[in-house]
């Protein structure tokens, strides 16, 4: 398909459409095909920025008509860049952001372009929450059809395990709900599935009841890993299920409760994180507490700060790899810490860094290897 041929139906996609149409040149184009990762450089035929449902169904019919590959943008935070087609048509649902909270019925609505940060603003003030991912930028889109994993996926089960209903535009440009009860196969399909089965423009999720939180960052120095690996691993196997958390190495941050000897140098942390008081969240933590850290951060908070609290700006440069584990030998443990102290830039300024960041989500541990390197 030629660049002629695209543009000679951009007055007729214009005609009616609520949102923005935009195409190389334009001045917004390069800002509206920035995403996430600054890796990703792919310059699309146009972004339609729609308004609703019927700019989504026309901009499908529109890319179908031509032929041109389609690419759905929720948060934009897929770090493999799927949100955007080279050369082709991208459907961006960031304006479709609304979060509408029935609290009687403990369900949220939000639109397909949606973030966590709009879900977990919407259901807070109700007391109520779903599992979202570990940042609020992230779309609620693209994390719930991948499946979802996040602080309490432990005691709520995983994004998808709440998903009660989507509407979705089919590669038809036909607007269909699917749910338990209608369209049944597809709505199976979009539960860890992904983007591939239509554009979903809303979805309706349950909530469970969340009062204030307990978030606990420890601090050590990086030699301590193989030992707090190992406590962190057994304390998990028996924790209740309202815990959650991680283990990363990182470059120390300049903050007041890091110790001076770890800022700007390589750092083990780990996250605890626990629904419910601090005072309950100290007892539940108490095997990790007596292992002896050398710096900490320990607040209860509601639930939506404690969603933004990584929150990683955007415009870094981010290779990631993942490995999923059903245990976590001390064979495995050992060789995740030696690959930390061997690949980890301490000085900060300048040059790759290296964050290794083991999750555990469920009763699997997720060691996580993400290597950013920096602007
Ligand atoms: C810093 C960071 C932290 C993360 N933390 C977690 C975490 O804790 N747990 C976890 O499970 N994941 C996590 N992720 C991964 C993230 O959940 C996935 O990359 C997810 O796909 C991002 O969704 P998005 O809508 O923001 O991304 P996008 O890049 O916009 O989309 C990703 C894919 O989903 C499709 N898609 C998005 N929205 C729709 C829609 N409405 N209809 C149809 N298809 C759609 C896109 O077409 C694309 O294929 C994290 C990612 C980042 C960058």
């Amino acid at each position: 398909m030629t660049t002629q041929t695209v543009e000679a139906g951009f007055d007729e996609l214009r005609m009616g459409f609520a949102g923005e149409i935009i195409v190389p040149g334009d001045p917004a184009y390069d800002a509206a095909r920035t995403i996430f990762n600054a890796m990703i450089d792919r310059r699309p035929a146009l972004i339609v920025q729609c308004a609703g449902v019927a700019d989504v169904v026309r901009a499908v019919r529109f890319g179908r008509e031509r032929g041109l590959e389609i690419a759905v943008r929720g948060g934009g935070h897929g770090v493999a860049g799927r949100a955007l087609a080279e050369g082709g048509l991208v459907i961006d649902l960031r304006r479709m952001n609304a979060a509408t909270v029935d609290p009687v019925a403990r369900t949220v609505t939000v639109g397909g372009g949606a973030t966590m940060s709009h879900l977990d603003r919407a259901t807070q003030p109700f007391g109520l929450a779903t599992t979202g991912g570990r940042v609020s930028t992230t779309g609620v889109g693209g994390f719930t059809l991948g499946g979802g994993g996040g602080w309490f996926d432990r005691k709520f089960g995983l994004a998808c395990d709440n998903l009660l209903a989507v509407e979705l535009v089919t590669a038809e440009g036909h607007v269909v709900r699917a749910s338990e009860d209608e369209h049944p196969e597809l709505f199976w399909a979009l539960h860890g599935g992904g983007g591939n089965f239509g554009v979903v423009t809303s979805l309706t999720l349950r909530l469970h009841a969340l009062g204030p939180v307990t978030a606990m960052l420890l601090f050590w120095d990086p030699e301590a890993g193989p030992t707090v690996l190992r406590a962190y691993r057994d304390f998990m196997a028996v924790a209740p299920d309202e815990v959650g958390g991680g283990v990363l190495y990182m470059t120390g941050p300049p903050e007041p409760f890091v110790p001076e000897h770890l800022v700007g140098r390589l750092a083990l942390g780990v996250l605890v994180v626990y629904a419910g008081p601090e005072a309950e969240a100290r007892d539940v933590a108490a095997p990790l507490l007596r292992l002896g850290h050398a710096g900490e951060m320990i607040a209860e908070m509601p639930y939506a700060d404690l969603q933004c609290m990584l929150d990683d700006p955007p415009g870094h440069r981010n290779y990631w790899s993942a490995e999923y584990l059903d245990s976590f030998p001390d064979e495995a443990i050992d060789r995740f810490c030696a690959r930390a102290d061997d690949e980890v830039e301490v000085d900060g300024s300048a040059g790759p860094a290296l964050e290794v960041r083991p999750h555990v989500t469920g009763p699997l541990l997720r060691p996580l290897v993400v290597r950013r390197v920096l602007p």
